[in-house]
């Protein structure tokens, strides 16, 4: 059985900084990063860096994908890392 499960991906547009404006934080050629849970709020998979409401001021575009995306080099060389590793798939059954 194989089936694809949709993931998001997050663009970071500018840096957490509440003092400065906006316009003077935005990045430069933003990347889109994969997005994980982590501690139940979501955040990028490269830098476990949180973004949204009570999170972070920093602006974002967030979007869900079906299998690529991803441009962010720190993301697609940890993905690329994971993928590598072989998987028991008698396990994962078990943990159910
Ligand atoms: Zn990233």
């Amino acid at each position: 059985m194989s089936y694809r499960k949709n993931f998001e991906i997050v663009q970071l547009l500018t840096v957490d900084d509440w003092k400065s404006k906006a316009e003077d934080n935005k990045i430069n050629n933003p990347v889109w990063c994969l997005v994980i849970e982590s501690c139940g709020d979501k955040a990028t998979f490269c830098k476990n860096e949180y973004f949204g409401e009570g999170q972070s001021s920093c602006e974002f575009e967030l979007k869900t994908v079906t299998k690529d995306g991803v441009t962010c080099p720190d993301c697609l060389k940890m993905i690329s890392n994971i993928k590598s590793i072989n998987i028991d798939t008698k396990i994962l059954k078990k943990g159910k």
